[in-house]
C-alpha cells in the first residue's frame, strides 16, 4: 500500500532496526495496516508533528521553524483544521509550548493590529489505550491526543504468563478502558498501545521478554487485535518512556535526550532530534553491566562494582549486609525514607553510583538532558546532593553541569507512553 503521502518511507525507516534479523518471517509488516489520522503531503504530517509538540504555537514561529514560506504553512494548517486535527485558539490567551533547542523565532512580520493566534492539537479529538504489561499484570490508561491521562486506573493480574491469558487480561483491560470513556464526551478509542520490558520486532512481535519469561516469537500484536478488534502496537517500555517524553514532556525540542531507569533492573535509551537512536540490540540492557564503582559489590556475571549494584536485587543484598540479617527491598525503601543511618548511608552511596553512571552517558552520548525514571527512581530524589556528587566525580571541572529530572514512578506514566507511541505513529 503505497499512497504518496511518504508513507512507504517511514515505513521503512521503522523497520530498519530490525531488517537484518527479520528476512525471513512473513509477519504482516507493521505500519502499513496501522490507521493514520489523515492522508497528506509529508510536509502536512510535519506541520502536525510540529505543533503536537511545540503546540500553542504561532503560525510565524511555525513558518519559520519549519522553513516553510508563510503562504505554504497557511494552506497546510487550513487542511488540518479542516480535517479536525488542530485548532486554532487566540493566542494572547494561552500559554505558549516549548521550543527546539537553539532555535529563537524572529520577530513577528504580521501587521500591527492583526489578531495573533496560536495553533495546537485538538486532545480531544481522539482517545488511545496505553497498556504496560510487567511480569505479573498489566495496566492501563486511555489517553486523548495530546498524550494526557483521561481514564481512571485499570489493573488486572495474569492468571499466568502465557501469551494467551496475557492476551485475554490485557484484552480485558482494553474493554474496561473502552466502558469508560463510553460514559464521557470524548470518541471511542482509536488504537492500543502496549509496553513490554524486552525486545519487539517491527512494533508487532515479541521476540525476548524476561519479566513475562518469554523467550520465543509472541506475535502479541496480532492477538491483541483478534481479541480487541483495534489496531495494536507493541513497543519497547523504555523506548516508549523516551518517545512520550520527545513528544509530551521533559524531552521536547531537545537535540539529544537520555532516560534512564532503575529498578528491578537498569534501562537506559537516547533520542536524537526527538527520534529514539535505533540499535539492533539496545533492549538487551547493554548499560546493565557498566563500571560505577570500583568498589561496589560483584555482580552474578563476575564483575565488580557495575551498574548492577543500582538493581533492586542488588540493594536489598547490600544491605542486608550491613544491617546483619535478611531483608526485601521494602524493607529498605522504608528506613531510607525514614532516614535511617545505615540505610541513608546506603541510599548515598547508590546515588553517587548512580551519579557516576549519569556521567558516562553524559561524557559519551552528550544528551542534553537525562531523565531518571523507574520504580527506585525515588531514590535519586532522597539522595539528589550524592547524585550531583557522582556526576560531578567523573565529569570535567569546566563542562557544564549535566541537567537530569527525576519522575516520581508510576505505572500508569508507562501505560501512557505506550499510548504516546501509538500517538506518534497515528499523526504520522
Ligand atoms: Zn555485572
Amino acid at each position: 500500500m503505497v499512497d504518496g503521502t511518504g508513507r512507504t518511507t517511514q515505513s521503512q525507516d521503522a523497520e530498519h532496526t530490525d531488517a537484518h534479523t527479520d528476512v525471513h518471517t512473513n509477519t504482516r509488516t507493521d505500519a502499513q495496516d496501522f490507521p493514520r489520522w489523515f492522508e497528506g503531503s509529508e510536509y502536512m504530517h510535519r506541520v502536525a508533528r510540529a505543533i503536537a509538540k511545540y503546540g500553542p504555537i504561532a503560525r510565524t514561529t511555525l513558518a519559520q521553524m519549519l522553513g516553510l514560506s508563510q503562504g505554504a504553512l497557511s494552506r497546510i494548517t487550513s487542511d488540518l483544521i479542516h480535517a479536525g486535527v488542530i485548532e486554532e485558539l487566540p493566542g494572547d490567551a494561552v500559554a505558549r509550548g516549548p521550543l527546539p533547542q537553539g532555535f529563537t523565532p524572529r520577530e513577528s512580520t504580521e501587521r500591527r493590529g492583526r489578531p495573533k493566534t496560536a495553533l495546537r492539537l485538538r486532545a480531544d479529538a481522539r482517545t488511545f489505550i496505553g497498556v504496560k504489561a510487567q511480569g505479573t499484570s498489566a495496566i492501563a490508561a486511555v489517553v486523548n491526543a495530546h498524550g494526557e491521562v483521561v481514564s481512571s486506573r485499570h489493573e488486572r493480574a495474569f492468571p499466568d504468563r502465557s501469551p494467551e491469558q496475557v492476551t485475554a487480561a490485557i484484552a480485558t483491560l482494553v474493554r474496561e478502558c473502552r466502558d469508560d470513556v463510553a460514559g464521557t464526551p470524548l470518541p471511542p478509542p482509536t488504537a492500543v498501545g502496549v509496553a513490554i520490558g524486552g525486545h519487539v520486532r517491527g512494533e508487532r512481535d515479541v521476540t525476548f521478554a524476561p519479566f513475562l519469561r518469554w523467550d520465543h516469537d509472541v506475535p502479541l500484536a496480532a492477538m491483541l487485535e483478534r481479541a480487541t478488534g483495534l489496531p495494536c502496537n507493541v513497543y519497547n517500555d523504555i523506548d516508549s518512556l523516551l518517545v512520550d517524553a520527545s513528544w509530551f514532556g521533559p524531552g521536547v525540542g531537545l537535540e539529544a535526550f537520555a532516560v534512564l531507569t532503575i529498578g528491578v533492573g537498569v534501562g537506559y535509551s537516547l533520542a536524537m532530534h526527538g527520534e529514539p537512536v535505533t540499535y539492533p540490540d539496545k533492549s538487551y540492557g547493554l548499560l546493565g553491566h557498566v563500571l560505577v564503582d570500583p568498589d561496589g559489590p560483584r555482580c552474578t556475571a563476575g564483575h565488580v562494582g557495575c551498574a548492577q549494584c543500582l538493581t533492586d536485587d542488588s540493594i536489598t543484598e547490600q544491605y542486608a549486609r550491613m544491617i546483619g540479617h535478611a531483608c526485601t527491598f521494602d524493607d529498605f525503601a522504608r528506613d531510607a525514607k525514614a532516614g535511617l543511618p545505615l540505610a541513608s548511608r546506603l541510599a548515598d552511596r547508590t546515588c553517587f553510583r548512580l551519579g557516576s553512571l549519569i556521567a558516562t552517558i553524559a561524557n559519551i552520548a552528550m544528551p542534553s538532558k537525562v531523565m531518571i525514571a523507574g520504580e527506585s527512581a525515588f531514590l535519586a530524589n532522597i539522595g539528589i546532593d550524592a547524585v550531583r556528587d557522582g556526576i560531578r566525580r567523573y565529569r570535567h571541572s569546566q563542562a557544564a553541569p549535566v541537567e537530569f529530572t527525576v519522575v516520581e514512578h508510576d505505572w500508569q506514566l508507562w501505560a501512557k507512553a505506550a499510548a504516546s507511541r501509538v500517538i506518534a505513529r497515528y499523526i504520522g
